[in-house]
């Protein structure tokens, strides 16, 4: 039987990253003042969320204060999700993945990959392991297959017991963490190849990680699976900064319209409103239909600037972490 986890209730976490060279040779200010290790002052408001990272906290604090948990639930059989929302630049691909082959530096899919197989190899000789992954992005309101670039307008469908997927997603069976570095590499390199701009790209689009792992005891067959999405959102800067027009316009509307989609979401779980929950208005919470809020174990990292040049943003972002509060 599965443990049960000690919370089930969504986490919402506060990252701050270090001023970068420009804004210090542009002379911007340090703007958040870190008051406890749950707490931020910024422009004279104070966020509380659970935890507050400042800037120089490291890849490994990061991973061992919010993902090594989740982790340890999935393979009890529980589903989750980890999220990274920000503005362009405020640090969420750095703490997803980071530099996926560097030790120190590797953000926490990477340290995720690790950490399963660790288990695994420590767990009870009679367990057999099927653990798969897929990796596809959601740009315009269309799910690409990073895995399979023909694949380029996927559908959510529903299976038997009502459970969300996106059909025909490749999958790929790992069985160790070089397997799954071995798939996100395929799976960049393809959405390099795919853009033009791939900044750009990546600012404008929801990139998902998935890994599925299922366990079967040999003699008793008895099963057990979990799931765990790992989500790299798309900026959530509003587009009159950048005054954008025509298609650059109609990004900023779709991502505006999947970010609020997903904040209602997580704050009607916040609220524990359960039955109101508006899943279906985004394909992307349809998708994390059943490893959101309940019984699923919820992280989101809330990214942030700490320039004065973004103060707008950062309280924007501050405010969204908030909601699921
Ligand atoms: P995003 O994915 O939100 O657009 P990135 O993760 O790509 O932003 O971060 C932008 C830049 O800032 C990258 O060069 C990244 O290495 C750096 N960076 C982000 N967060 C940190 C951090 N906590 N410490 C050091 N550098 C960081
Ligand atoms: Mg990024």
């Amino acid at each position: 039987m599965a443990d049960v986890p000690a919370e089930c209730n969504i986490k919402v976490l506060c990252r701050f990253r270090p001023l970068n060279q420009s804004e210090i040779v542009r002379g911007d200010q340090f703007i958040p003042k870190f008051q406890s290790d749950d707490t931020v002052l910024v422009g004279g408001k104070s966020y509380a969320f659970d935890r507050v990272f400042p800037t120089n906290t490291t890849q490994e604090q990061v991973y061992n204060t919010c993902a090594k948990q989740i982790v340890k639930d999935v393979l009890g059989g529980y589903n989750g999700t980890i999220f990274a929302y920000g503005q362009t630049a405020s640090g969420k691909t750095h703490t997803m993945e980071g530099k996926l082959h560097d030790p120190h530096q590797m953000g926490i899919i990477p340290r995720i990959a690790e950490d399963i197989f660790n288990h695994i190899f420590a767990m009870d000789e009679n367990l057999e392991f099927h653990i798969k992954v897929s990796y596809f992005e959601i740009y315009m309101d269309k799910i690409r297959d990073l895995l399979d670039v023909t694949k380029t307008n996927l559908s959510v469908h529903e299976d038997k017991n009502r459970v969300p997927f996106v059909k025909g997603c490749t999958e790929r069976f790992v069985s160790s963490p070089d397997e799954v570095m071995d798939v996100i590499d395929e799976g960049k390199a393809a959405r390099h190849v795919a853009v033009t701009n791939m900044n750009e790209h990546s600012s404008r689009s929801h990139s998902i990680f998935l890994i599925n792992i299922k366990q079967e005891h040999v003699e008793t067959e008895q099963k057990l699976c979990g799931k765990l999405y790992l989500v790299d959102l798309a900026g959530s800067e509003k587009v009159s900064k950048t005054g954008a027009a025509g298609a650059v316009l109609d990004e900023a509307k779709n991502i505006n319209k999947s970010l609020s989609a997903l904040g209602n979401v997580i704050s009607a779980l916040a609220e524990g409103t359960k039955s109101h929950v508006p899943y279906r208005d985004s394909k992307m919470t349809r998708i994390l239909q059943d490893s959101l809020g309940g019984n699923c174990r919820t992280t989101m990292f809330i990214c942030c600037s700490p320039s004065s040049y973004n103060d707008a943003e950062t309280k924007s972002t501050l405010m969204f972490g908030q909601r699921a509060k």
